[in-house]
C-alpha cells in the first residue's frame, strides 16, 4: 500500500467530493431519525498542507485555496467551509481564518452529524489508520476499524438506524477497482438496499468510466445519479476531472446542486476548460 491521500489533500477532486458530500449528509439531517455515515477508505482524517508530501505537489493550490477566495459561496458551500475553518481555528489556535490544515471526509462528516448520529469509518494503512483513530479517540459517536473498508461493507450493513450513507472513495492504485466496485456494490446493496452510497472515480480514461457506468445500470437496481465534473477536455493518462456516483439519491437531490456545480466549476476551472453534469444512470 504506497498511496497516501496527503499527496492530493485539498484538490479540485477532493473539493468536488467533500462539497457533495456535504450536500448529502445535509439532505439527510432534514429527517429527525438518524442515521449512520460510514467510510470504508476514510484516510487519516486531517492533513498538514504544510507537510512534505503536500508541499511536494501542493494540489490543493488548485483546490481548496481558490475555494477560500471566492465571494459569496453558496449556503452547501459555506457549510463545507465552516469545516475546513473550524479545523483550522483549533489547530492553529487562532480567531483568524488562515489555510494550514485540510479535513479529510472523516472529519467534515463529523462536523455534520447530530449527536443523535453515529459514524464508522474503516482504512486499511497503518500509519494513516493511527492518525485517524487519535483524532477520533474522545469520540463515543466514532468507531474506527483498521480493516479492509470492501470487508467493512459486509460487517457494518445494515446500520442499526436502517438509514445511512456510505462513502466509497478507494485510491484507484489497482486497475481492477472499478471491476471490485461493481462486484461488491449488489452485495452490500442486498444488505441494505435503502442505503444512499457516494462512489468517487476519477475521469481519466473514458472508456474504463463507461464500463463502470454500464456494470452499474445493469447490476445496480435502485436509481443511480452521476455528477462530474473537468477541469480539462480529454487529455490522456490524466485526472481530468472527476465524479461520483449516488445510489438512492435522496429527494431532489440534483436540483440541489443546481447552483453548487456551475459555481464550483467556475472556481475551479483553467481557461474554462472541461464542464459539469449530473444525469440518471438508471
Ligand atoms: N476519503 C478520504 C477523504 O476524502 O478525505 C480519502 C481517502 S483516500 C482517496 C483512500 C484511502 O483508502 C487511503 O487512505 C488508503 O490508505 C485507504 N485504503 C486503500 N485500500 C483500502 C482498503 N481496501 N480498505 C480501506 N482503506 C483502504
Amino acid at each position: 500500500m504506497n498511496y497516501r491521500h496527503a499527496y492530493h489533500a485539498g484538490n479540485f477532486a477532493d473539493v468536488i467530493k467533500h462539497v457533495i458530500l456535504t450536500a448529502l449528509l445535509t439532505a439527510m439531517s432534514q429527517k429527525k431519525t438518524p442515521f449512520c455515515y460510514i467510510d470504508t477508505h476514510a484516510g487519516p482524517g486531517c492533513y498538514d498542507l504544510f507537510s512534505a508530501l503536500s508541499s511536494k505537489t501542493k494540489e490543493y493550490e488548485g483546490g481548496i485555496e481558490k475555494i477560500i477566495r471566492q465571494d459569496k459561496p453558496p449556503p452547501l458551500v459555506k457549510r463545507y467551509l465552516s469545516a475546513v475553518h473550524t479545523i483550522n481555528n483549533q489547530l492553529t489556535h487562532s480567531r483568524f481564518s488562515s489555510l494550514r490544515y485540510y479535513p479529510g471526509s472523516p472529519l467534515i462528516a463529523q462536523s455534520l452529524l447530530r449527536p443523535t448520529d453515529r459514524l464508522v469509518a474503516c482504512e486499511l494503512h497503518p500509519e494513516e489508520y493511527r492518525q485517524l483513530r487519535s483524532l477520533f479517540l474522545n469520540n463515543k459517536l466514532a468507531a474506527v476499524h483498521h480493516m479492509d473498508g470492501f470487508l467493512g461493507l459486509k460487517a457494518f450493513l445494515p446500520p442499526a438506524e436502517r438509514r445511512g450513507v456510505i462513502l466509497i472513495d478507494p485510491p484507484y492504485e489497482d486497475p481492477d477497482e472499478f471491476t471490485r466496485l461493481a462486484r461488491t456494490l449488489p452485495l452490500a446493496l442486498k444488505r441494505f438496499e435503502t442505503g444512499i452510497y457516494a462512489i468517487w472515480y476519477p475521469l481519466k480514461e473514458k472508456a474504463s468510466v463507461q464500463r463502470f457506468y454500464q456494470s452499474l445500470s445493469q447490476h445496480v437496481l435502485p436509481s443511480i445519479l452521476a455528477i462530474e465534473l473537468t477541469l480539462f477536455p480529454d487529455l490522456p493518462h490524466h485526472l481530468n476531472g472527476c465524479g461520483l456516483a449516488v445510489i438512492n439519491p435522496p429527494w431532489q437531490f440534483e436540483q440541489s446542486l443546481n447552483d453548487v456545480l456551475p459555481w464550483l466549476w467556475n472556481a475551479l476551472t483553467i481557461n474554462h476548460q472541461g464542464g459539469f453534469k449530473a444525469f440518471l444512470l438508471k
